[in-house]
């Protein structure tokens, strides 16, 4: 969590200079700043420009402006409206008078001549208001962050649970279809131990990603990788249809990485590749190269293509290209999260297509 700034900022506002030096003398403590303004103008300027100021102690009596209308300028602007203002008055009876004007927001008064031990019990209240505020602030910072973190997680889970169950229901379709026997002991029972890796992976999946919902991003652990086995793994896994060839064209790397992450981009790029490709002999290539310190990897597919202008639109959330393999259950979502993943790690995704050749998504990740 981001550490709230433990300094506070007093703005002193005193036409005597005299007064101004008391008053700093009497508050001086640890972790307290003070800025002085010898006038309404220049307390002003100084809170307009300050973003740390946690207190205003404001004489009243002061020529040109006084402690009520700058106190009025400043709690009508947006930007310091929430700092607590203190007047240091003589009360007479006016002034108390305007005083009930200010009843809304932090607002109290000291009354001259100021007491020693009231005021600094009354700065120390402030002070606290003000490192609560902080905290609260920077709570809410956090919150936001985490709940951004959830929602993205939320799209992951959905969306990437979804291709080990379709190879499920796909392998438990055929053995339900076939009520004439045609299939052979030994396909029947390819499909069924097929059907039952895909619920152990997604069983799996499940796991890591909940280990991942426990882990904050920056502590995910970082582990060994053998690309080739795990590409190999989640080959297995997707139960390609017999129509599609699959071939790895290139050594491929052990990596240090987290693991999770580089296994859900090659999850959803080689699952699409499967899913757009409606040819009767659909083939899939994935290879990679070292570019520095970083590895380019792709998956490459003789499919229906992509129109040059969705290139850059299909990494987007919810957007989807117009080719012909395009249908109403694609939402749009996959390559949006792998764009995340890569980007966290320092790397790029991308698109090249021919529409009448297939396409070829590259991406980058670190060594
Ligand atoms: P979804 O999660 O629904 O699969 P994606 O974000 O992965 O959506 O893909 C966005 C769109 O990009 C898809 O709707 C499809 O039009 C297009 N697309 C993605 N991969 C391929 C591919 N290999 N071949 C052709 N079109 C693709």
């Amino acid at each position: 969590m981001l550490n709230p700034n433990r300094d506070f900022t007093i703005l002193l506002v005193d036409d005597r200079e005299e007064n101004l030096l008391a008053l700093e003398e009497m508050l001086a403590d640890e972790n307290r700043v003070f800025i002085k303004a010898t006038s309404g103008n220049q307390a002003l300027r100084h809170a307009l420009r300050n973003d740390n100021i946690g207190l205003i102690m404001l004489d009243v009596q002061m020529p040109e402006m006084d402690g009520f209308e700058v106190a009025r300028l400043l709690k009508t602007n947006q930007k310091t409206k929430h700092i607590s203002i203190v007047f240091v008055t003589a009360i007479n009876k006016e002034e108390h008078y305007m005083l009930k004007g200010f009843d809304e927001g932090a607002v109290d008064y000291l009354h001259k001549p100021l007491d020693i031990n009231v005021t600094k019990a009354k700065v120390k209240v402030f002070q606290h208001l003000y490192q609560y505020q902080q905290e609260l602030k920077y709570t809410a910072i956090e919150l936001r962050r985490i709940n951004q973190q959830l929602e993205k997680f939320a799209y992951i889970i959905a969306h990437d649970m979804k291709s080990p169950l379709t190879g499920i229901i796909g392998a438990l379709s055929l053995l339900e279809m076939d009520e004439d026997g045609e299939l052979s002991a030994e396909e029947c029972k390819e499909y069924i131990s097929h059907s039952k890796e895909a619920a152990l992976y997604l069983a799996n999946m499940i796991n890591a990603l909940l280990d991942y919902s426990r882990k904050s991003l920056a502590d995910q652990t970082v582990e060994e990788v053998n690309v080739q086995d795990m590409v190999q793994e989640i080959v297995h896994n997707l139960f390609l249809p017999p129509h599609v060839t699959f071939k790895i064209t290139t050594p491929l790397p052990i990596l240090w990485t987290k693991k999770l992450k580089l296994q859900q981009v090659f999850q959803n790029l080689i699952s699409n590749a499967v899913k757009y490709n409606h040819k009767p002999d659909a083939s899939i290539e994935l290879g990679c190269q070292e570019k520095g310190d970083l590895y380019e990897f792709y998956v490459q597919d003789n499919g229906p293509g992509i129109p040059f202008q969705d290139h850059e639109n299909i990494f987007k959330f919810f957007r989807t290209s117009i080719n012909m393999a395009t249908s109403e259950s694609s939402t749009g979502v996959g390559l949006s999260i792998l764009k995340l993943l890569v980007e966290e790690q320092g790397g790029k995704i991308w698109v090249d297509s021919d529409p009448s050749l297939g396409s070829v998504f590259y991406f980058e990740w670190k060594k």
